[in-house]
């Protein structure tokens, strides 16, 4: 058969090339942003199947997030030009969850494990604190859960951190309480939280070679992108995957059938599996989250006789966007400088504003969107970048009231909010019933007579009597309740027996899609009538998000004709900060710098660039602190292709508060020439020329005056009245939804002025007036919530 290899290969450079053809045991790739590290990581794999060196399912790549590893899967198809089905591209989580679910008896659980996530984590620390009192010494659930993650990814358990905790401290003779009473209940609960599923697996295999030994027969090739954001128990994972397998396992597996020989060598080894990892240390953001640069830095050593390919082309950006990044980012002593150079081209300028108010800067945003798309860039190749969740409110205000097509990626919530939490919790009773929070949460949910004293009634007695919550509710008869409430729980606990029996695989027909599951029981519990003939006017909002968590279950099946009511749970709990349930394409893009990583768009704005933002407040007090928001900044610049729009505004609204906002110190280590500062275009029209002085002299000024500009800039800010400062946000929650409008209707806007309908487009709520306005240009408007009126 004629070898892809020339394609494979096409277009790349030697040092890429190089680093796709090495076959060493180690290979470390290092490269600045955008010099094609992940695309070199897909080739290898690529070109390790062409050439036959290796079966589909002998590879593992790991990836950042689940969207990466999809579009890892779908490259590494498309070169090869047939599905390569048992390779394993998912993130460090879901692989651990599918070795975790085979392996799930050699540590005391069993395979249908719960997994719980921040909000579940916090939910049952919040409880323990309770318990304890431990508020009263100053615990928080945020403290504690932080603590107790940063020691999984490190490694420690509860034994490990006993042995060096200083016990003749209260507080940290506390602290081992919460967390032995929380590793406890979550061992009851047969559930594992996010930082689990790693540290467990790595246990598992310190534990059990012969478990280990089976992976490091079947993993030949590993290969990881964002090496530099591992932290130490990923680290360790990796270690333990790419370990040799001792002769006498070898023989073990050998006997089982499990061939090893070919691989073994002279001594009877099978040496580990070669490892390749790729990263680069300027994009280290994830310290917060115990990631350790040293795993990058210190590779060399871990895996001695690695080699080293350095990248140096950029094939993402323009020059100027490449320069302000590679000038902002030499502001980082410790690391090595990188020679990173482009040959696109200059390309344009990047364009800075500064707007009043966080909505004016949206406005910006929305007003250059438009622009950039009436000139035929894609609203997907453009996407919005912020560093705190909080700056999408006003953002999220001016696109809809400009129509302009956008998602949150990451911000979805979708699974957070308390009706799809109360959903799952059913689907997670059925599936996993020791799971006492899953239990716990619908027991009265919707409500069914059983109060908080029932509960706690029901919680002692299984403690008591050394069973589970959920053997306790099939007891109910015998705990001397009312027979109104014992009822109640008898019927729960059948119902959830029925739809047991429904999602059962091992049933004589077959286990009924989950989308029936879930159908029968959000029916038979009442919880979706609750929902609809409910008096509070957002329940009707929450019943729809139901459906669309059936309609969820539904694609789920489409997409997985295979798969189960586990493997729905799973793939629920492992959606991480990049992905999106709906990946719809023709939308801009909102998302926060972390989740930028590794992705790339024609053109990206990048907004609230302040102090107290970027650098974040929070980072202050932290070592490393604001270096770490740097790396964050230069991530951000980084994944603009053509366009970069740098934005803040002068006052910020947060907290309920409007504050004076100052420039970002990061703007200023920007070359002067590289930005292109633009005039405020409120400040002539709706705001008559009351534009503060410092405005104005701070915006020819190349570089940021520190002294000057930003002191006065202040200054000036404050003497504003208040009431000057526009909050429109709140002043334009309105419905307009019957207002009728055709073209040639003249209206009026409240920011805009007087305009005419050129036309209008879409229906019911969707409704889009298209506006000329007569100073203020032509804007698309959606009619329902516009601040207009028909003149
Ligand atoms: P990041 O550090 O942001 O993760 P990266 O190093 O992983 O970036 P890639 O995303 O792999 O970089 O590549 C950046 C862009 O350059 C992609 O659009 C990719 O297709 C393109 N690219 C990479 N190598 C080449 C090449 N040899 N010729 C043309 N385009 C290339
Ligand atoms: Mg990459």
């Amino acid at each position: 058969a004629p070898s892809a290899d020339d394609a494979l290969l096409a277009g790349l450079n030697p040092q890429q090339r190089q680093a796709v053809e090495y076959r060493g045991s180690a290979l470390l790739i290092v490269a600045g942003a955008g010099s094609g590290k992940t695309s070199v990581l897909t080739r290898r794999i690529a070109s390790l199947i062409d050439r036959r060196e290796a079966w589909p399912s002998q590879i593992l790549a790991i990836t950042f997030t689940n969207k990466a590893a999809t579009e890892m899967r779908e490259r590494v198809q498309a070169l090869l030009g047939n599905t390569a089905d048992g390779m394993w591209i998912s993130t460090f989580h879901s692989a651990c969850v599918r070795i975790l679910r085979r392996e799930a008896e050699s540590i005391g659980k069993t395979a249908n494990f719960t997994i719980y996530d921040s909000g579940d984590t916090r939910a049952l620390i919040k409880r323990i604190v309770k318990d304890l009192d431990a508020d009263t010494l100053g615990f928080t659930v945020a403290g504690v859960s932080g603590k107790i993650s940063k020691l999984k990814n490190e490694l420690s358990d509860v034994e490990t951190y006993a042995r060096s905790a200083n016990l003749s401290d209260p507080q940290e003779v506390m602290f081992l309480e919460i967390f032995r009473q929380y590793t406890k209940a979550l061992r009851s609960a047969n559930a594992f939280d996010f930082d689990d599923l790693i540290s467990e697996t790595v246990f598992l295999f310190r534990a059990f070679p012969r478990v280990a030994a089976l992976y490091q027969r079947r993993f030949r090739h590993i290969l990881v992108d964002e090496y530099q954001d591992t932290n130490h128990a990923q680290y360790s994972l990796i270690r333990e995957l790419t370990m040799p397998i001792a002769p006498a396992i070898a023989d073990d597996l050998e006997q089982q059938g499990l061939h090893v020989r070919a691989l073994q060598d002279a001594v009877g080894v099978v040496p580990g599996a070669s490892l390749t990892v790729v990263g680069d240390s300027d994009q280290s953001i994830y310290a917060f989250r115990g990631a350790d640069i040293r795993n990058i830095v210190e590779f060399e050593r871990d895996f001695p006789g690695a080699k080293v390919v350095l990248l140096e082309q950029n094939y993402r950006s323009t020059q100027n966007i490449l320069s302000a990044a590679n000038a902002v980012i030499a502001n980082n002593f410790d690391r090595k400088d990188k020679k990173l150079w482009t040959a696109v081209g200059d390309g344009e300028k990047i364009v800075g504003f500064t707007g009043y108010s966080g909505h004016d800067e949206a406005q910006f945003v929305a007003d250059e969107i438009e622009k950039l798309h009436a000139n035929g860039m894609d609203y997907r190749d453009i996407a919005v970048f912020y560093r705190t969740n909080a700056q999408t409110r006003a953002l999220e205000e001016i696109f809809i009231r400009s129509a302009l097509p956008y998602r949150i990626m990451g911000g979805t919530k979708f699974y957070e909010r308390a009706e799809i939490k109360d959903s799952m919790a059913y689907l997670i009773a059925v599936a996993n019933p020791d799971d006492m929070l899953a239990l716990r949460r619908i027991l009265n949910t919707p409500k069914r007579g059983i109060g908080p004293a029932t509960e706690t009634q029901l919680g002692s007695y299984a403690g008591d009597n050394g069973i589970t919550f959920r053997e306790a509710m099939r007891d109910a008869g015998s705990l001397g309740l009312g027979p109104k409430v014992t009822n109640a729980i008898l019927q729960l606990s059948a119902l959830l027996d029925e739809a047991a029996a429904k999602a059962d695989p091992t049933a004589p027909a077959g286990a009924s899609p989950v989308a029936d599951v879930l159908t029968f029981l959000l029916d038979q519990s009442g919880y979706l009538e609750a929902l609809r003939s409910s008096r509070d006017p957002q329940d009707e909002a929450r019943a729809e998000n139901v459906e669309e968590l059936v309609a969820v279950t539904k694609e789920f099946a489409r997409n997985n004709p295979d798969g189960g009511l586990i493997d729905f749970l799973t793939e629920v709990s492992l959606v991480a900060a990049a992905d999106e349930i709906d990946d719809s394409s023709g939308t801009v893009s909102l998302m926060t710098l972390h989740t930028a990583k590794g992705l790339e768009y024609d053109a990206v704005f990048l907004t609230g660039v302040e102090e107290d933002l970027l650098p974040h407040r929070m980072s202050a007090g932290e070592p490393g602190g604001p270096a770490e928001e740097r790396r964050l900044f230069y991530v951000g610049i980084t994944r603009a292709k053509k366009r970069l729009f740098l934005s803040l505004a002068m006052t910020r609204a947060q907290f309920g508060e409007t504050a004076v906002a100052m420039p970002s110190r990061y703007l200023q280590e920007i070359p002067a020439d590289l930005i292109d500062w633009k005039q405020s275009p409120g400040s002539a029209t709706s705001r008559g020329g009351t534009q503060p002085r410092a405005l104005n002299a701070r915006r020819p000024g190349s570089r940021w005056g520190e002294e000057t500009g930003q002191r006065n800039f202040g200054a000036a800010a404050l003497d504003r009245p208040k009431a000057e400062w526009p909050n429109r946000i709140t002043a334009t929650v309105r419905d307009n939804g019957d207002l009728e409008l055709a073209a040639g209707d003249r209206i009026r806007h409240t920011d805009f002025g007087d305009g005419r309908v050129t036309a209008v487009t879409g229906e019911g709520t969707k409704r889009v007036a298209h506006v000329q306005f007569e100073k203020a240009g032509t804007k698309k408007l959606l009619i329902k919530i516009a601040p207009i009126e028909k003149l």
